[in-house]
């Protein structure tokens, strides 16, 4: 390479975003992608990925692994679940578990995964893990499709101060001819097919280089049958397991009830609003009596509609106010949270305020009419 012209690289080569969120958002597209359930990060190190990856909506398995216990445990708790995720409990169901230990070792907590994960992990393997890293991940593991980042050697030249490795650590850095021939072996031998891409894009002209970080997507050629799923497969436990949560979801029977009876309360209070407000209009314009006039709202459009076409008028009795649990199950949240009437009506038994042959939310408005 001219001397000058990598001088004049050297001096300009920044990545905008820095190269680990690239790397990072590479594997987020590619969940968006493919949608794994299970996803396991081998080499997490300070848990940032699968912070990123907590967001994807489709999974609902996260899985960190990584040798240095306490680089894990920094920011682990990032992983938590916060507040609003109990105030707001999801649809889906997600956990998400820490394991220390390596990836020369067969533990069975790492079967069933759908992606794997080893953002720049192979450059930190000493020879004997890296010898024995494909038969841990492709042929135990053997999830749908692995992605392994590693350092490309051919851009270091473009780096001023990088004199063999661009990390301490590094075990070895390899160039692109190395990385594919790896590669294309152990796709070969664990019956994969495999695509080369990256990121960070060299400077213009100097396109030969290839990217700063080269990236191999492997995807397993044949589904897994049940049985080669678990068969042969050791059984043993060998990872500590340092952090699990479990998040709050409404797959969860506890969590649902709760959104469900929220629900259900709040229709009840809005709709119950209305028919007070209109009752308050009509007694002060005795005109408008008897007669339900729609308001310019589509809440109270799509009310009237349904007290028209099925009946399901609320009313007042005395000091009490009902609205028909029908009225209510037939908004579009609670009907999708539910599924049915007969889950309806499960979910609040004893936990909401119903008239006496149950079909019906009560309210006692004295308190309110006293107000008036
Ligand atoms: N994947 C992270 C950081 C990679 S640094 C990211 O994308 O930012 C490499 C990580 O691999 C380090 O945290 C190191 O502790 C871990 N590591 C090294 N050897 C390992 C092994 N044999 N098994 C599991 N993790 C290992």
């Amino acid at each position: 390479m001219d001397k000058n012209f990598k001088e004049e690289f050297t001096q300009i080569i920044k990545f905008q975003p820095p190269l680990y969120k690239q790397r990072h958002q590479f594997v987020k597209d590619l969940v968006e992608k493919y949608k794994p359930k299970k996803v396991a990060d081998l080499g997490c190190a300070d848990c940032s990925l699968l912070w990123m990856l907590k967001f994807c909506s489709c999974i609902e398995v996260l899985a960190g692994l990584d040798i240095c216990e306490n680089v894990m445990k920094e920011k682990m708790h990032m992983l938590s679940p916060l507040p609003v995720d109990y105030l707001q409990p999801s649809e889906r169901s997600l956990t998400v578990t820490l394991h220390h230990g390596s990836v020369a070792h067969k533990d069975p907590c790492m079967l069933g995964f759908d992606l794997v994960t080893c953002i720049e992990l192979i450059e930190h393997l000493e020879e004997s893990e890296l010898k024995k890293f494909p038969e841990v991940v492709f042929g135990y593991m053997a999830p749908s499709i692995v992605v392994i980042s590693t350092p490309n050697s051919e851009f270091n030249p473009l780096f001023p101060r990088v004199m063999l490795h661009r990390h301490p650590d590094h075990k070895l850095e390899w160039s692109q001819a190395q990385f594919q021939s790896w590669a294309l072996e152990t796709a070969r031998c664990y019956n994969y097919s495999v695509e080369f891409t990256g990121v960070g894009h060299p400077p213009t002209g100097m396109e030969k280089v290839g990217f700063c970080t080269q990236i191999g997507v492997f995807v397993r050629k044949y589904p897994q049958t049940g049985e080669s799923v678990q068969s042969d497969k050791p059984t043993e436990a060998v990872y500590k397991t340092v952090f699990k949560a479990v998040y709050p979801s409404l797959k969860d029977e506890k969590y649902l009830q709760n959104a469900v009876i929220n629900e259900v309360i709040f229709t009840a209070q809005i709709i119950k609003h209305r028919l007070m407000s209109k009752r308050k209009e009509c007694s002060d314009d005795p005109e408008r009596k008897s007669k339900f006039q729609p308001s310019m709202d589509c809440f109270s459009d799509y009310l009237g509609k349904l007290v028209v076409e099925k009946n399901m008028e609320p009313f007042v009795s005395g000091n009490e106010v009902y609205i028909p649990l029908a009225t209510i199950f037939s908004f579009p949240k609670v009907n999708r949270l539910c599924g049915t009437f007969e889950k309806l009506c499960k979910l609040i038994a004893g936990k909401v305020t119903l008239s006496s042959d149950g079909s019906a939310v009560m309210f006692n408005i004295e308190y309110e009419n006293e107000e008036n």
